[in-house]
């Protein structure tokens, strides 16, 4: 291949200022695909969160893998690296996607380059695998389900929202509602192809290359980019029976919560496909852009018990089923949910599409839009919370920090999980119980006032630490290295030894600020 130092063809300019052209290593020429046009740096300098900017030096538009392997290498053939952030749909909310004056990979670019041809299905000859498709890092979960559904398959595990790419979520983890019963997203993956901070391409899996696809998933990008990941399929159900109940008493609420998750089994034809809940604490959040359900007629009468009870807890749950068994699920559903605490007369159920119920967010978001709403600061704090604390956060966050603070905008999402899930094989780091909450505070805020959010943030997690509940941030952001010692705990040594290993350089992904020097 025709090698040489990569320049901004017709720019006086290099995008390798940082590299001192010198000692600039050889590559192939990707400098046609690097960009430093103000419209390319901006977008790569901002998030879904809107609170963190960062410019990059040039953001590359790869039309292949060999684009992003090329440009690995010469970061780290250079005598001084620079810095490389993948960016997958930029819906992180505290620059974990950004890196300053370094290169961002605009993966975009590289699924609009791929038009239709970054999905493949097949089956395997080994059952314990069936159904699976080939799904390249830089696409949405929304055209995975789509392309999916065509076939009769469909992913078991999925976010709320499906406009994130494979490689933004397998870094972090990918959870929503049905993670109880199939584990996170990360545990429904068969197999990867990543190019590590060397610019090595190299296939793994459970069984090939172990500790690359372990540090990997959940690795927050530290190891290398996802190119492939092979995603478990099953046969997609059509229809969904989509049921909120109301809680006044949280025990109550966490109670149920629990009993319901404890009927897990993938195979299980009486457990729930998804469980989650959520706060009510004003108006707003009876119905937000997470999905309008509650008839507008029933508002007085919650808004009532809101002003009684001051907060009002939603269990949420759904059962899948086809066209022709809706009486059987709907005998299920009476049988699993006969018994629970929940406030009486007070159920409301919907009948919806199979898709429609997981591409549920997206309406609200395009409401938000066209409102100029949704690229407003998002100051986010999502939590893992062992059970045996659940209580404690409760009265000390939700009904006093919370009710105190009064700014919360947004939905409060509580809902738990099932360690047994999990692969503690693993980069994600969670509580060291067998059942954990997931708190996600989703809020959003103005341009000016986000900061107040970003403090009462602190001031959760300071009661945590001071109170000893043992927190694990999900989609985490810390600032100091000790903290994220603390994050990842038994689990610090393997990802520094993974990260020598597979990114000695310290290339990949800078803006999570993980690693010094990165
Ligand atoms: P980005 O923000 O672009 O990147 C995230 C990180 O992953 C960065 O460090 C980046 O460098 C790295 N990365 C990206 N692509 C790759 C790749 N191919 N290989 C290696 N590293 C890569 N999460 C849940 O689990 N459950 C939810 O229900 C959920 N709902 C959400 C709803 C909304 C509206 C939003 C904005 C976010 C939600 N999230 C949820 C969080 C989301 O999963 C993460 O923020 C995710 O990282 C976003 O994906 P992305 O493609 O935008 O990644």
């Amino acid at each position: 291949a025709i090698t040489r130092l990569i320049f901004i063809a017709g720019k006086s300019q290099p995008w390798s200022t940082l590299v001192p052209s010198k000692l600039a290593a050889p590559v192939d020429d990707i400098s046609d695909k690097l960009h430093t046009d103000p419209e390319a740096i901006k977008l790569a300098s901002s998030d879904y969160g809107n609170m963190v900017n960062e410019s990059p030096a040039a953001v590359l538009y790869p039309s292949s893998i060999y684009d992003i392997i090329s440009l690995i290498k010469s970061s780290y053939n250079s005598y001084v690296p620079f810095g490389i952030a993948t960016r997958g749909n930029g819906h992180s909310t505290r620059g974990q996607a950004m890196v300053r004056n370094g290169i961002v990979v605009d993966m975009s670019s590289f699924r609009k380059h791929r038009a239709g041809k970054g999905i493949t299905f097949s089956v395997s000859k080994d059952p314990s695998i069936g159904y699976y498709a080939d799904v390249g890092g830089e696409q949405l979960w929304i055209d995975v389900l789509l392309s999916s559904v065509e076939r009769g398959l469909a992913p078991v595990s999925f976010t709320d929202y499906l406009y994130l790419t494979v490689g933004g979520t397998l870094s972090n983890a990918g959870i929503s509602g049905q993670s109880f019963r199939y584990g996170p997203q990360i545990s429904n993956v068969h197999e990867m192809d990543v190019v590590t901070g060397k610019g090595d391409f190299v296939t793994c899996s459970p069984e090939k290359n172990q500790e690359l696809f372990h540090a990997v998933l959940g690795g927050l990008g530290q190891f290398g980019i996802i190119a492939r990941a092979r995603i478990s399929l099953e046969p997609a159900p059509k229809m969904v029976k989509w049921i909120r109940l109301l809680y006044n008493d949280f025990s109550a609420f966490t109670k149920d919560q629990e009993r319901l998750i404890s009927i897990n089994g993938r195979k299980q034809k009486n457990a729930l496909d998804y469980l989650e809940g959520m706060l009510l604490m004003h108006q707003g959040s009876i119905n937000n852009w997470r999905s309008s359900f509650f008839p507008l007629s029933d508002h007085p009468k919650i808004i009532s018990l809101m002003t009684k009870h001051s907060i009002i807890y939603c269990l949420e749950v759904a059962k899948y089923y086809d066209d022709n068994s809706e009486n059987d699920v709907d005998k299920e559903l009476q049988d699993l949910l006969q018994g629970l605490s929940c406030i009486p007369g007070l159920y409301y159920e919907k009948k919806v599409s199979y898709v429609d119920f997981l591409n549920r967010v997206r309406s609200g978001e395009l409401k938000l839009q066209s409102q100029g709403l949704w690229d407003v600061p998002h100051p986010w704090l999502n939590l893992f919370i062992p059970k045996s604390r659940i209580l404690d956060f409760d009265s000390g966050v939700f009904k006093d920090i919370m009710l105190k603070g009064n700014i919360t905008t947004g939905p409060v999402l509580v809902y738990p999980l099932n360690r047994s899930k999990w692969d503690d094989r693993m980069s994600a780091s969670i509580p060291d119980e067998e059942v954990f909450y997931t708190v996600g505070f989703l809020h959003s805020s103005g341009f000016d006032n986000w900061e107040a959010f970003v403090a009462q943030n602190k001031k959760i997690l300071q009661f945590c630490d001071n109170t000893g509940i043992k927190v694990k941030q999900y989609l985490p952001h810390y600032r100091t290295q000790e903290d994220w010692k603390n994050h990842f705990g038994s689990k610090w040594r393997s990802f520094q030894e993974s990260k020598q290993k597979f990114d000695p350089r310290m290339i990949l992904s800078p803006g999570q600020r993980i690693f010094i020097g990165n």
